[in-house]
């Protein structure tokens, strides 16, 4: 295997560790303990361990959290109800919805009632449009976590060819933007692309945030790339990102594992998130 490998928990710890720092700083500057307001409907397994983690994390750097367990029959109403008390709360900087809701919610209408100030996901359409619009606001925490590892590895950006694999609200759209800021040439990909990895082979940089496990191999890998496989694909046999990591690594200058790549930065950039959030409501209002 010729890549090297980047070690996204290093790179989160590290992230943990200056948000700590930060907020010890805000809580001294302010006499005020940022919040974050986490809400779970319904009992998935996945979800609920996903939400503890984020809750233990936020704690673990200085920050409260504060949990909505909400049974899994509430009906739309009651749960925009409870985001827009969460956005008026003047104790609640930020507010995390775990999605996916259950069938019978209309996640977009959730997502469109959070307050935008208090947006840690970065999913509203404000957030969206600020980042569209080259404007700092919340950005979605896994793009986020893409940028910060490009940047921990010191990739040059600028002028670079990148190719992102995936256009979703959620991944593909927003790394690709904060791709473009960065001064990349930036082309992305989507289920109708005709020869994907000719496409692919050309990037310096690769981000493949797809959902289909290890969909891009060797030939879709220019020698000397940076590869980041943001997948995460649940499988027999484990956890598989998008990327097929051992063939890939033959080729690629760089490249992240599944699992310990990406994954470990959004919780991180989650954090780095709620206090930004803290510290957006002070200057706004
Ligand atoms: P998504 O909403 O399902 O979007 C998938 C994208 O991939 C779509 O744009 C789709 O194209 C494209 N696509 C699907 N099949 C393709 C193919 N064969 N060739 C080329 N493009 C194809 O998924 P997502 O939410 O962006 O998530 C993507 C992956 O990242 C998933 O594995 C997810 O679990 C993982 N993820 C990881 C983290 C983390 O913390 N590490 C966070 C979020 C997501 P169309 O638009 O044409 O349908």
């Amino acid at each position: 295997m010729a890549a090297r490998v980047i070690d996204g928990k290093a790179v989160a710890a590290a992230v943990r560790e200056r948000v700590k720092v930060d907020v010890a700083a805000y809580v001294e500057e302010t006499g005020r303990v940022p919040a974050l307001a986490t809400v779970l409907v319904g009992e998935d397994p996945a979800s609920e361990i996903y939400v503890r983690n984020k809750r233990r994390s936020c704690e673990e750097v200085g920050m409260r959290s504060v949990h909505h367990g909400i049974e899994a029959g509430i009906r739309q109403e009651e749960l925009l109800d409870l985001v827009r008390q969460l956005g008026d709360d003047e104790e609640i900087d930020g507010i995390l919805v775990q999605l996916p809701l259950p069938a019978h919610l209309d996640s977009d209408a959730v997502v469109q009632t959070l307050n935008p100030l208090k947006d840690v996901d970065g999913l509203t359409p404000a957030n969206a449009g600020l980042l569209a619009h080259g404007t700092p606001g919340l950005v979605p925490c896994t793009p986020a976590g893409v940028m910060e590892l490009l940047s921990h590895e010191g990739v040059e950006l600028e002028g670079a060819e990148a190719v992102v694999v995936g256009r979703s609200k959620l991944v593909g759209i927003p790394v690709a933007r904060l791709l473009l800021q960065a001064n990349a040439t930036v082309t992305v990909c989507h289920s109708r692309t005709h020869d994907l990895d000719a496409t692919c082979r050309r990037a310096d940089v690769l981000v493949a945030a797809v959902g289909v496990p290890r969909l891009l191999g060797a030939e879709a890998v220019k020698p000397g790339a940076i590869v980041i496989d943001v997948g995460m694909n649940r499988l027999e046999d484990g956890l598989s990102g998008d990327v097929d990591y051992e063939a890939a690594a033959e080729v690629a200058a760089a490249i992240t594992p599944v699992p310990g790549g990406v994954g470990p930065m959004t919780i991180a950039m989650l954090l780095s998130n709620t206090l930004q959030a803290a510290r957006l409501r002070a200057t706004a209002g």
